[in-house]
Parts: structure tokens; sequence; C-alpha cells
């Protein structure tokens, strides 16, 4: 049986089987006890016309009256007619021959009457005729003992019969709900956890822990649907990362504007003054020089952020990184707009340095987005600090110390925060979930925060989104200190 809707048709086919073949058996004994209460109906009558006999006997004896001689007669026929027709059940009962010696015992008292009505006065005779009809009586008598304890005995040994097969069934029932459940609901609730590891952000493949049919299309079709999940969240951050690089070439393209007019002035007058000053000219060479190296660098940062690489982990001086964001995202800070920069010197985060920029690109992109809308009016502050922290120490105002914000012992906490209107409390619980976004269409995807959450989460760090009380948003991610391995 390799489907559950098998296995269940099974149980149920064998369910029905079992209450078919109790009720079969539970009727036949039924209709055995129905025969010996028949049969117990025959004796009673046997024995009420042997008392009756009896009676006119009695009759006879005190007022001498011919009716209840010929009465007496006709009961003593009745018994034997009885007899006669219910002869087998009462050898059943008594024994073989038990019937023929009471019909015997009958004809004797018969004639013993007949002899008495002859000679009233002959007590011998009476008396003979009271103790054969004592003697029929007790036999009837013994007959219905007889007959009602084997009914009894027959009611019990349904009884008894009835509860073993009971017994038997309820094991049986027993048994296959076992045998059902270890097929179906444990495979479920392997299928349960490994969902919940799924919801809880882990995208492993599930594997079938049945060979049932149902089992096995539907980890299929889980596994179809991860798959798919992986491939579009995929191309979502890609699409993101290609609509912040748009940004990020506009001001790149700024920047490399200085180191190429600098360099291209020193080449100038290296050019016109060819016999000047050689100190003055190797400095000239060396500026052309540090200013290629700068363009350089630029480029590059451009280029690391612009391939799809696998998360690599290395020690980035933060400062630089915050300082390269602010200078990728000038052409989107509003003319009003101050920048502060808070940094602990010499502070190193560990992570993949693409995706921290991206991260930044996005929280300073968005302050930026907030200081230039009308209830701003493109005034304000930005401020980006970072500093190291021991989590759970005197100092370490994290609001949130539980999950992955409990980092281990050392972290860097990092704040982007600025002045503007703040996030609209409704939005607070929101802002993280993909495509939300308050923005007008085609100027934001809602794609920010979440990419810059997943690449936090990525990191083994967090991301928290709070309003400040004396206004603005605020944005505090707390990364671990120690370098994280790449992932399998
Ligand atoms: P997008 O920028 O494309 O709208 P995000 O995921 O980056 O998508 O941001 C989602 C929403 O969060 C924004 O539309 C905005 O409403 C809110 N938000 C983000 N940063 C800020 C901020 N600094 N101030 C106010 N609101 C913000």
């Amino acid at each position: 049986m390799r489907s559950l809707q098998a296995k269940i048709a099974f149980a149920y086919l064998a369910l029905a089987l079992l209450i078919i073949g109790l009720s079969a058996v539970a009727l036949i004994e039924l209709g055995r006890i129905s025969d010996k209460v028949r049969e117990g109906g025959k004796v009673a009558e046997l024995f009420d016309a042997t008392l009756e006999m009896r009676r006119f006997e009695k009759n006879h004896f005190l007022y001498g009256q011919a009716g209840d001689l010929a009465d007496h007669a006709r009961y003593v026929a009745r018994a034997q007619d009885l007899l006669k027709r219910d002869a087998a059940a009462i050898d059943a009962l008594a024994g073989a021959g038990a019937a023929g010696r009471l019909a015997a015992e009958l004809g004797l008292y018969a004639e013993a009457m007949a002899a008495h009505a002859g000679d009233p006065a002959n007590e011998e005779l009476a008396a003979a005729v009271r103790a054969r009809g004592y003697r029929i009586v007790t036999v009837g008598e013994n007959l219905a003992l007889a007959e009602r304890k084997s009914v009894d005995a027959a009611l019990q040994a349904h009884q008894r019969n009835f509860l073993i097969l009971l017994a038997a069934v309820a094991a049986i029932l027993v048994a296959t709900g076992f045998w059902l459940a270890r097929r179906v609901t444990t495979p479920l609730k392997a299928m349960e956890s490994h969902m919940e590891a799924v919801a809880n952000g882990q995208l492993t493949r599930l594997s079938p822990d049945s060979r049932d049919r149902e089992f096995v299309s539907l980890t299929g079709a889980f596994n179809h649907v991860l798959d798919e999940l992986e491939r579009r969240q995929h191309t979502l951050v890609r699409a993101e990362k290609l609509a912040s690089l748009g940004t990020m070439l506009s001001g790149v393209a700024h920047e490399l504007n200085n180191p190429l007019s600098n360099i291209s002035s020193s080449a100038q007058i290296l050019k016109e003054d060819s016999d000047g000053d050689p100190a003055f000219r190797a400095q000239l060479v060396a500026d052309i020089d540090a200013e290629t190296l700068r363009a350089r660098r630029i480029v590059r940062s451009l280029l690391d952020y612009s391939g799809d690489r696998a998360f690599q982990a290395a020690p980035i001086p933060f400062a630089e990184l915050a300082n390269d964001t602010l200078r990728f995202l000038k052409n989107r800070r509003p003319p009003g707009v101050e920048t502060r920069l808070d940094v602990a010197p010499g502070l190193v985060v560990h992570g993949d340095r693409p995706r921290l920029q991206q991260v930044l690109l996005n929280l300073v992109g968005n302050a930026y987005d907030a200081l230039a809308a009308p209830a701003a009016g493109g005034h304000g502050e930005l401020l980006i600090s970072a500093r190291p922290v021991v989590v759970g120490e005197k100092g370490d105002d994290f609001p949130v110390q539980s999950g992955r914000c409990r980092t281990g012992s050392a972290a860097v906490d990092i704040v982007v925060a600025d002045t503007g209107p703040g996030i609209p409390p409704q939005a607070l619980e929101r802002i993280f979930d993909p495509f939300f976004t308050t923005k007008e269409i085609g100027h934001g995807s809602g794609l920010g925060l979440f990419i810059a959450f997943e690449i936090v989460e990525e990191h083994e760090g967090c991301l928290i989104a709070a309003n400040r009380p004396e206004g603005g948003a605020l944005f505090r991610i707390r990364l671990p200190a120690a370098p994280k391995e790449p992932p399998q």
C-alpha cells in the first residue's frame, strides 16, 4: 500500500468487517438462546399439564365428582401428547429415554387412577395414585429447573463470548489506530516541524518521511515552492540592487570628476612646465598617482557592489563604509540637510562589504527621502553612528535583548537616524514587509528595508526601527563583533 488513501480505505474495510462479524456472532448466539427459551416453553407446558392433572386428582379425592375425573383424564392425555411431541427436547435436557420413562409412568398413573375410580373406598389404591402423581410432578419440576439452568448457562456463555469478542475487536482497533497513526501522523509531525523551520527563515528542502504517494507529492510540491521562492527572492534582490546601483552610479560619476580634473590639471601643468623645478614636477607626478588611486578605489567599490558574489565576510573599517555611502548618495541629499558621522575611531565591523554597503545605502537613501518630504522641508540632519558594545553590560541600551539581537558578548551597534517626519505609527510594524511602501508609484519598491533586514539577519545580527522622541526615524543595527563563517 503506497498511498494514504489505500491505507485509510483498508482500515475502514477492516473495521466494517469486524463490526459485521461481531453482529453476525451476536445474532447466531441470540438465535441459540431463543431456541433454548422455546424449549423451556415446552417443558413449562408439560409441567403445567402435570400440575393441572394433580389438581383434578386432588378434587376427585375430596369431592368424588365425575367431572373431576374426566378433567383429570383430559390432562393426563394432554401430558402424554406433549411428551410425544417434545420427546427430543426432553431427552436432550434429561438424558436419552427420559421422555419414554415419563410416558410409562403417566400410563401407570392413569391405570392406578382408573382402578381407584372402580374402587373408591380402597385407600391403598388412592395412596398409589398419590405417590405416582407426586413422582410425575417432581420429574416435571426437575425438568423445568434443568431448563432454566440451561438457559442461564447459555446466557452466561453468550455474555462471556461477547466480551471476549469485544476485547478482541478493541485490541484490533487500537492496533489499527496505532498503525495508521504511525503511517500518517508521524510523517505529518515531521513535516510540521520542517515547515516551522522554513517559516523561521531556513529554506531547507523537505525530505519525505513516508513513501506514501500523497506525502511524496506534497513534499515535492513544497520543495518546488521553496525553489520558486528562493528564485524570486533572488530576482527581487537583484532588482532592488539594480535600482540602488543607478543611484550609486550618478554619485560615482560626480565623485570621479574630482580626481579626474585633479589629474587633468596636474598633467596640464606638467606639459606646460616641461623644464621646471624637478621637485615640483615630482610632486605633480605623485599627485597624479594619488588621484589615480583614489579614482580606482571609487570604481572598485562600484564594481564590488554590482558583482553578484557569495557571502564573503572580512573586516571593514566602518568609517570608510559610512563615508562611501554618503559620497554615493551625495546627489540625493537635500541641500538643507547636514550629515553627521559619529564613529568610534578605528572601529571595524566584520561582514560582507557590498551587502552592508547596500544596507547603509537603503537606510540613508530613505532618510534623505524623508528629509526631502514637505513635512521636513528639505532641512534637518542625518546621523550615522557606530560604537562597540558588550551585550548586557552597563550602557547597553539596545531595546531588544533576545533572539538574533542577543548576538553574543561583543557586538557593534550602528545607528542611522534623521530629523524627518518619522515613520507613521501604523506603518511601523509593516515597514520590513516586502513591497510595503508609502512612497508614490515609481518612487519606492518597498523592498529596501526588507532586503536590509535579510542582509542583517544573514550577518546574524538584528535590525529594528523606531521613532525618536524628539522627532524623526531611528534605525538600529546590532552586528556580532566576531567574524561570521560564510553560509555553507
Ligand atoms: P521604499 O523606500 O521603496 O518605500 P523601503 O522598504 O525602503 O521601501 O521603506 C518602506 C517604507 O518605510 C517607506 O515607504 C517609508 O514609508 C518608511 N520609511 C523608511 N525609512 C524611513 C524614514 N527614515 N523616515 C520615515 N519613513 C521611513
